[in-house]
């Protein structure tokens, strides 16, 4: 079917053909405007021809100035939004324009931006889906290649990430995220105020500290503006800080620090639990807060601290330890910790006195979080954040491509 022109309807009382009520309906500004519209069943498509008319100008593409003439013209495509099921096309000749100051240059569509074969509709769509499902899913919906897929989505957060205000960043988290399953490591760097991951480092080794100072540099931040950075005790990290943000002080979270500490426990439970029928299955009642325990699990807990485990041992020292977070004055804190190292080290459990060594090592940093105020929420929130985007780009190895779905979950990019 062709509906060419003189097909008339009105709208709103105002009698108009439809080539004019699509050009309405899509937004185009003139000279654009529809001028053939094909519709094929068979084929589940619709194209739409836009043209401008014959003798129009346009300004330059560089200099904005003038009236230029049309110099030639080359036919193009784009994907547009589906009208209903059907898979909907543009086509146009795009003009090159002559311009007396900068010579022969395309013109720039209004409904596309230069060298994407989509409407910017159409991008849209394809950012906000991908905000809700997979990237493999998006693909298979809108019937497009996922690498073209990625390709909006890289183009669109870059862009963003340029916008992203910088100004209030104080506090730097920085943690590790596992990739591929788990056999791989990348780093996440954060602004904690913000809750907002502003760049991802390719592995965690030192290079990815150099890696997001350059990345903060690129973007007119000045290193010199962190005061606080979170992060997990591992040297690589710690070397790449003294390096680039020597001035920042550093604090190792109670998030991380009670992770290794569950470790610690489960490798506790493991080796006792070979001796032990008691303790099989029971793995979360020991890595749980104790507030978040079931009432089955405390049922069950409070009659396995009768057993004398070594299990439960371990336990009690965790407990001990995320006593000490909080602790409101420093130096009673500081008190507090030197005590629970001793009874740690003292408690023949081998995983637990690793721990409490590296607490020692790092003590500091441990012992700066009484002075900070940052709170474990959010690197959780944005921990979690980073697993939904793992899943969203589910099947994809790629490194950038990991960046690109971690900027556009956690990143809090505005897409304006
Ligand atoms: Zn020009």
């Amino acid at each position: 079917m062709v509906i060419s022109y003189g097909e008339v309807s009105t709208i709103g009382g105002v009698l108009m053909n439809e080539l004019s009520l699509f050009t309405l309906a899509l937004g185009f500004t003139k000279p654009w405007k529809v001028v053939e519209i094909k519709f094929s069943k068979e084929s589940g498509r619709l194209d739409l021809r836009i043209d401008f008319p014959r003798g129009t100008t346009f300004p330059c593409p560089s200099c904005k100035e003038g009236e230029c003439q049309v110099h030639d013209t080359k036919d193009r495509t784009w994907r547009h939004l589906n009208f209903f099921q059907y898979e909907t096309y543009l086509h146009a000749r795009v003009p090159r324009v002559n311009c007396r100051e900068c010579g022969i240059k395309q013109v720039e569509v209004p409904w596309s931006r230069p060298g994407s074969g989509f409407t910017l509709l159409f991008e849209m769509m394809v950012l906000q889906l991908s905000r809700e499902m997979s990237i493999a899913a998006v693909a298979g919906l809108v019937g497009v290649h996922a690498n073209r897929i990625w390709r909006i989505l890289e183009h669109y957060v870059e862009r963003a990430r340029k916008e992203v205000d910088l100004s209030e960043f104080h506090i730097l988290g920085i943690d590790e995220f596992s990739v591929r399953k788990g056999y791989e490591f990348m780093t996440a760097f954060s602004d904690i105020d913000a809750s907002r991951i502003v760049f991802t480092g390719e592995s965690r080794r030192e290079e990815a500290i150099d890696e997001f100072a350059k990345d903060m540099e690129s973007r007119g931040f000045d290193l010199d503006g962190i005061e606080l950075i979170c992060c997990d005790m591992w040297d690589p990290y710690l070397n790449g800080i003294e390096k680039h943000l020597p001035q920042a002080s550093v604090v190792f979270d109670r998030f991380h620090i009670i992770k290794k500490m569950n470790k610690a426990i489960e490798m506790v439970r493991w080796a006792e639990q070979k001796e032990n029928q008691e303790l099989k299955k029971t793995r979360f009642i020991w890595l749980k807060r104790p507030e978040n325990l079931t009432e089955k699990q405390e049922a069950k807990l409070a009659e396995l601290k009768k057993l004398d485990l070594k299990t439960a041992r371990a336990y009690q020292i965790k407990l001990a330890l995320s006593r000490f977070w909080e602790i409101k004055s420093l130096e009673e804190s500081e008190l507090y910790l030197k005590k629970w190292y001793f009874w740690a080290t003292h408690s023949r459990l081998k995983p637990i006195i690793e721990v409490a060594k590296a607490i020692k090592h790092y003590w500091q940093g441990v012992i700066n979080y009484t002075l900070s105020r940052i709170t474990n929420g959010v690197v959780e929130g944005l921990n979690s954040k980073i697993k939904t985007a793992m899943k969203r780009a589910y099947g994809f190895k790629k490194t950038q491509y990991l960046r690109t779905i971690v900027y556009l979950i956690a990143g809090k990019l505005c897409f304006n």
